[in-house]
C-alpha cells in the first residue's frame, strides 16, 4: 500500500498504473468504519488497483463546529486499510492542493435534487460535494467509483454529476452497513456517549417500523407515527422524516403502485447529526 500526499505525485503513480487496467476509486473523509472497508472491498474484487482518498472536504459542511470535531484517525485508517488485501493507494491530500486559492465551491445544476432533504437542510452541502468529487475524478480517473447508499441522496446527486461533466467513470452503488443494534454505520458515531449509540438505533428501528407498516398505512398515518416515536424518545431529536419518490427526491404525499419508495431520516444525538435511509417497497 502507498500513501500520496498530493495530487501530483498520484497522476504520476497512476500513470504507470492505468496501462490496461481497471481502477476503482472509493472517495471518503476517513475516521474509517466497516461501511467504509464494504466499499473498499467490493472496489478491490471489481478492479486491478484501488484508489482511497481521505479528506475532511471544508466546502460541504455548513456548520463550523461539525466540521472542526469531525473524527480524524488518519493511523488508524491506514492500520485498517493495510489489512485488507490487494493493491490500495491511498490519497490524502492537504486542502491547498484542492483549494490553492480559495476554499470555496463550484456550483452546480443537479436539476432539482439538490434542494430537497440534504440539500434543504446543508445549505451548499452539495456544491461541496460536487467540488471535490469533480477534483478527485479528474485526478484519479477511474473506470469504477463507489457510493454508500447511507448516503443515498448523494449517490443521486454524483451519478447526475458524472453526466453533467461527462465523467468516463461508473457509479456503483453500495448497500448500507449497519451496527448490531441496526443504527447505520457514520464516522460521526465515535462521537456518540455509549447511551446515545444505544438510543440512536431507534432510527433505523422506526424506518423498520415505516417499511413494514407501509402497505396497510396512508403518507400521512406513517409521518404521524415517526413523529409519535421521536416525541416519547428525549434523547434523539428529529430533524427532518421524508418519504420520497426514488426516482426524484421529491416529497410523496400519496402512494402510487409504479413508484418506489424510500423513507429518510436526519436526527440529532446531542450535536452529532445522523442520517438513514431505506427502502419501503
Ligand atoms: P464519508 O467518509 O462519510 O464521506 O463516506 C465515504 C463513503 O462511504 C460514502 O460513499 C458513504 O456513503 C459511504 N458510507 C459511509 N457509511 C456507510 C455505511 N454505513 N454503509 C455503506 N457505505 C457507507
Amino acid at each position: 500500500m502507498n500513501i500520496y500526499t498530493n495530487s501530483d505525485s498520484l497522476s504520476l503513480a497512476l500513470s504507470t498504473y492505468r496501462d490496461n487496467k481497471k481502477i476503482g476509486f472509493v472517495p471518503t473523509m476517513g475516521a474509517l468504519h466497516k461501511g467504509h472497508l464494504s466499499l473498499v472491498q467490493r472496489a478491490l474484487q471489481e478492479n486491478d488497483w484501488v484508489v482511497v482518498s481521505i479528506f475532511v472536504n471544508p466546502t460541504q459542511f455548513d456548520n463550523a463546529g461539525d466540521l472542526e470535531k469531525y473524527p480524524r484517525t488518519l493511523k488508524e485508517d491506514i492500520g485498517l486499510l493495510s489489512s485488507l488485501k490487494g493493491t490500495i493507494l491511498v490519497f490524502t491530500p492537504e486542502i491547498s492542493d484542492i483549494y490553492p486559492k480559495k476554499v470555496v465551491s463550484k456550483q452546480f445544476d443537479y436539476g432539482g435534487i439538490e434542494f430537497e432533504m440534504e440539500g434543504k437542510h446543508r445549505k451548499g452541502h452539495f456544491d461541496g460535494v460536487g467540488t471535490i468529487v469533480s477534483f478527485l475524478f479528474k485526478i484519479v480517473q477511474p473506470n469504477f467509483a463507489y457510493f454508500g447508499e447511507k448516503d443515498f441522496q448523494q449517490l443521486q446527486i454524483i451519478k447526475k454529476l458524472v453526466q453533467l461533466e461527462k465523467f468516463q467513470v461508473e457509479i456503483v452503488g453500495c448497500p448500507i452497513i449497519r451496527e448490531k443494534n441496526g443504527l447505520a454505520m457514520s464516522s460521526r458515531n465515535k462521537r456518540l456517549s455509549k447511551e446515545q449509540f444505544e438510543k440512536a438505533a431507534m432510527i433505523s428501528k422506526t424506518l423498520e417500523e415505516v417499511r413494514k407498516k407501509f402497505k396497510t398505512h396512508t403518507i400521512s398515518q406513517l409521518n404521524e407515527l415517526v413523529k409519535e416515536r421521536f416525541l416519547s424518545n428525549d434523547s434523539i431529536e428529529l430533524e427532518y422524516f421524508e418519504i420520497v419518490n426514488e426516482k426524484n427526491l421529491k416529497t410523496a404525499k400519496r402512494k402510487h403502485k409504479k413508484n418506489t419508495y424510500r423513507g429518510f431520516i436526519a436526527a440529532f444525538a446531542g450535536p452529532v447529526r445522523l442520517i438513514d435511509n431505506m427502502p419501503l417497497n
